[in-house]
């Protein structure tokens, strides 16, 4: 077998980026992949080019200012990965579930404003809930509203 790739041998600089070498181009100076794909990092590209398709990927990163092209192809990266990972919700199955922990962690963090104002003795406590934001007043005066008519 030629070139032994399992023989741990170190690639050159020379050698393609990861996206040449999976679509089997030429790599050059130019290449507008080579700094983002680099060759020891083949699965990288994989799920990119599986979900974008890699000439789509070179048109997006030609049109983004070369400061931006990092992050940009962060992002697809995390898409990609996501969307094959599930094929339905993408990254957006993420971004849903941590919406949902942050509404848990906001209304806890309201009750427990709540908690600590009816609890307190210290009388600045109407100041600690006009710095509360809308929805832990709403929870507040609700919770209030119980107490009270208890
Ligand atoms: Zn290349």
């Amino acid at each position: 077998m030629k070139g032994s790739s399992g023989s741990g041998k170190k690639q050159t600089g020379s050698s393609p980026c990861a996206a040449c070498k999976l679509l089997r181009r030429r790599c050059d100076k130019q290449c507008v992949f080579a700094p983002y794909f680099p060759d020891h990092h083949p699965h990288k590209f994989i799920n990119v080019h599986k979900v974008y398709d890699a000439s789509n990927v070179n048109k997006m990163l030609q049109k983004l200012p070369v400061h931006q092209r990092g992050d940009a192809v962060s992002s697809m990266v995390y898409e990609a990965n996501a969307q094959v990972q599930d094929p339905v919700y993408g990254c957006v199955s993420a971004i849903s579930s941590l919406q949902h922990q942050l509404d848990g962690l906001r209304a806890q963090l309201a009750l427990a404003q709540t908690e600590w104002i009816l609890d307190s003795d210290d009388v600045t406590y109407p100041a600690a809930t006009i710095h509360m934001k809308a929805g832990s007043i709403a929870i507040s005066t609700v919770l209030i509203m119980d107490v009270v008519s208890q």
